[in-house]
């Protein structure tokens, strides 16, 4: 091919025990998926779920056992983590109903939906799109996949974050509003999904700012750590 500059790199993810890696087509994100983080960010957490997408090369992989690292990106004085457990799907479909979704999912990761606060509140404000708070460049750390025939369709356990080895966010994922197989049905009655596609479902309570050379420590039962400085 006659490109007229170099293909960008593909974005893939190492599948957890395998030699094998999830190539990532796009990244849709649930926003306000807990109760008591709707809350803290002023709602009461009693509406349907809305989504929101970040590019794929936002991605910034982070191997079980290593400490990756993130910039602190351009533009903003408040950024947040909000840890979340991510969905990788696997088979694509439209309107999938819930009772049919488990077929879809490939397996499930650890990671951070990193957000400008402050740029994604400016936008809240003035009625504008969210993309500058939620999709700037390395806004997605994410560790390796968990296929879903080893870690099972997850419903429960426990998710939490630590920053500096202080705990900010712990809930469980039986707290989310809509669940993996709901969030699903929902997000596929308005787009195509697609082998690929991965879906960060949400982050409970505690998000907070972090500073550079803070460390970030996330974890959902089962699908190991992910841990992650601001550089
Ligand atoms: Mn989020």
């Amino acid at each position: 091919m006659n490109y007229v500059f170099p293909l960008p790199p593909a974005v893939s993810i190492p599948v957890h025990g395998t030699e094998q890696r999830f190539p990532v087509r796009r990244i849709y994100c649930v926003g306000r998926n807990y109760v008591e983080h709707a809350k803290e960010m002023g709602f009461t957490g009693r509406e349907p779920p809305f989504f929101f997408m970040k590019p794929a090369d936002a991605i910034v992989y982070v191997p079980h056992g290593e400490t990756g690292s993130i910039r602190y990106p351009l533009g903003t004085s408040s950024l947040h983590h909000e840890i979340e457990m991510v969905v990788a799907i696997g088979k694509g479909g439209e309107k999938i109903a819930a009772a049919d979704a488990a077929a879809h999912v490939f397996g499930y990761a650890v990671g951070l939906d990193m957000t400008r606060r402050d740029l994604q509140g400016e936008a809240k404000k003035a009625g504008r799109p969210w993309e500058i708070g939620k999709g700037f460049d390395q806004s997605a750390p994410i560790g390796p996949i968990h296929p879903v025939s080893k870690t099972g369709w997850m419903e429960e356990g426990e998710i939490s974050l630590l920053v500096n080895g202080k705990l900010t966010q712990q809930s469980t994922i039986d707290k989310l509003i809509w669940n993996v197989a709901e969030t699903i049905e929902h997000l596929s009655s308005y787009w195509a999904l697609a082998p690929g596609d991965l879906i960060f479902s949400g982050t409970p309570e505690g998000v907070a700012a972090v500073v550079r050379g803070d460390l970030m420590v996330g974890s959902v039962s089962g699908l190991g750590e992910l841990k992650v400085k601001v550089a």
